[in-house]
């Protein structure tokens, strides 16, 4: 048999891929963590966090997440920045290519997380970048006594209208239903929250504007009016897809792409896992991408050490 590479190769750096990582190296793993840009996925983007056990007062994503790549390169995991493109398997390994080569494992850890949703609708993509956006920490700060949409109605929507409120005058929290989705605390501050304005059962139709976003249309589904928002910036956190692409026709996934799992995190290839908020879950969540991790790296354990005794 030709030797890998490495023991296990993980996808992904977020909070799943450096949790693996330090268990990985605990169990003394001949491992490699690769990671398209920065570790920290999408929590380093988040302003503050406020439901992982043992920060009472919450911490900012960036330093939780911080101490996440500290703690596994303190146990010595190898960090390369390279972005996965495609993964197959070739006489009993896993081959993995990026865009600096092939990498081969005997298992492997897929951790790539999600990225935001588009609506999809006319203006969404021409104004990207002038006015519209998906990231509130990263363009916050742009819109100070300003007016602002955020669409959406989950923990994202919810979580990062209350950051805005920060520096804009207002914030149309436009939503398609009559409830929102996000957990109860972030609902009850939205509503005790002045500066946020709730539209109900009402869905964006088209952003435009001159050079940068002024006006934003939207629909009431109850009522079907339709009506101009006068607004400097639109914010969309209309839910996540996961960045499981280079896995092409791999692994089983459901209709949406997120990665099927047992109970082992294992996929529907022996010795390929996912972790975090890249698989079938019922939750995505800091902690439980980083329970996730843990579980499958006991698993890849078994699985390399079998591997080398076959
Ligand atoms: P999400 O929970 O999927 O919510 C997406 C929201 O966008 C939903 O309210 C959905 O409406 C709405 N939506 C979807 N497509 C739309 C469209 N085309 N037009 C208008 N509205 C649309 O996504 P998320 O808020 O980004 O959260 C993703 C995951 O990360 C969740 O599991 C969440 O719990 C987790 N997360 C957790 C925290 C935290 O713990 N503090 C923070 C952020 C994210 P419906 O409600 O009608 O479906």
């Amino acid at each position: 048999m030709i030797k890998p590479d490495y023991d296990l190769v993980i996808i992904g750096g977020g909070p799943a891929g450096l949790t693996a990582g330090i268990y990985a190296m605990r169990a003394k793993l001949n491992c490699l963590l690769i990671e398209k840009t920065v570790t920290g996925g999408s929590a380093l983007i988040t302003d503050w966090i406020e439901n992982y056990p043992g920060f009472p007062d919450g911490i900012s994503g960036y330093d939780l997440t911080d101490r996440f790549t500290k703690q596994a390169k303190h146990f010595g995991l190898k960090i390369e920045n390279k972005a996965a493109k495609e993964l197959w398997l070739d006489d009993g390994l896993k081959k993995i290519s990026t865009d600096k080569g092939i990498i081969t494992a005997a298992s492997v850890i897929v951790a790539t997380g999600t990225s935001p949703k588009k609506l999809g609708i006319e203006g969404e993509k021409s104004f990207y970048g002038k006015g519209v956006s998906a990231c509130a920490t990263c363009d916050g700060p742009f819109f100070k006594n300003k007016v602002v949409a955020a669409i959406g109605g989950g923990d994202s929507a919810v979580q990062e209208s209350l950051f805005l409120t920060k520096f804009v005058k207002k914030v149309l929290l436009i939503h398609r239903r009559d409830s929102l989705r996000a957990t109860k605390i972030l609902q009850e501050r939205a509503f005790k929250n002045d500066k946020i304005e709730i539209l109900w059962d009402t869905i964006p139709k088209k952003i435009f504007g001159k050079d940068s976003v002024e006006t934003l249309t939207v629909q009431n589904l109850k009522t079907e009016e339709i009506k101009d928002l006068s607004i400097d910036g639109c914010f969309v956190f209309a839910g996540t897809n996961p960045n499981n692409d280079f896995l092409v026709d791999t692994v089983k996934k459901n209709e949406n792409g997120f990665i099927y799992t047992d109970k082992n995190m294992e996929t529907s290839v022996k010795g390929l896992f996912c972790v975090g908020d890249a698989r079938q879950t019922p939750l995505r969540q800091i902690v439980t991408a980083a329970g996730d991790a843990a579980i499958a790296v006991i698993g890849a354990e078994k699985y390399i050490e079998n591997f080398y005794e076959e």
